[in-house]
């Protein structure tokens, strides 16, 4: 990635810490935290050479953030929602398929911000963006104006990924997190 703000480290006062003896285990966060949050990174975003046509919302946990995003950026939101399925029985691993795409004549040209909550192994923004990049190249002819994309997320947890994104997509984190922690959002609250 060309310009990277992987986000301030988390700081105890943004969430409301969970502990198993003396371990974090889990990172709970208010709709005022993620606010405060996006907030921030929409000022990083800002600092970028990268003005979007639209936010592309990858459902479900990246729709609430780019609402929020949105109050700073004015800019309209696409949603594209991926589910996910266990590769092989009794398997962690998981990968992503689509349940709603997106019109590629919109994004074509354009400049896209694509918005997810949290970038863990990073499998799913890898694979939304090479998806994408695949398929507008598949679908257009050599005329077509390129399509560039840019990410943000709330949270990037901080450990070893799976998935790369190109060197030169701009990418913005809110903030980081300890790679081991689950943070809870509080839409996942029953
Ligand atoms: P990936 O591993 O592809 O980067 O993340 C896949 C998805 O797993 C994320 O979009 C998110 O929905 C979910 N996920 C991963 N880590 C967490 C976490 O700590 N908390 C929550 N609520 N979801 C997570």
């Amino acid at each position: 990635m060309s310009e990277c703000f992987p986000g301030s480290s988390y700081d105890e006062r943004d969430c409301e810490p969970m502990f198993s003896g003396s371990q974090v285990t889990k990172l709970r966060y208010s709709y005022q935290d993620i606010h405060t949050l996006v907030k921030m990174g929409a000022k990083d975003f800002e600092k970028l050479d990268f003005v979007p046509d639209y936010m592309l919302a990858i459902g479900g946990g990246g729709f609430i953030p780019a609402r929020m995003l949105r109050t700073h950026l004015d800019v309209p939101i696409l949603a594209f929602s991926v589910s996910y399925y266990a590769k092989h029985a009794h398997e962690p691993s998981r990968e992503p398929t689509i349940v709603q795409s997106v019109d590629l004549e919109l994004l074509r040209g354009k400049n896209i911000l694509i918005v997810d909550e949290v970038d863990d192994t990073r499998t799913t923004l890898a694979w939304v963006l090479k998806k994408l990049q695949t398929e507008l190249e598949r679908t257009g002819d050599t005329e077509s104006a390129p399509t560039r994309f840019a990410v943000l997320v709330v949270h990037n947890k901080q450990k070893p990924k799976n998935g790369t994104l190109d060197p030169d997509v701009p990418y913005v984190a809110c903030e980081s997190t300890p790679g081991d922690v689950w943070i809870e959002y509080p839409w996942d609250v029953e």
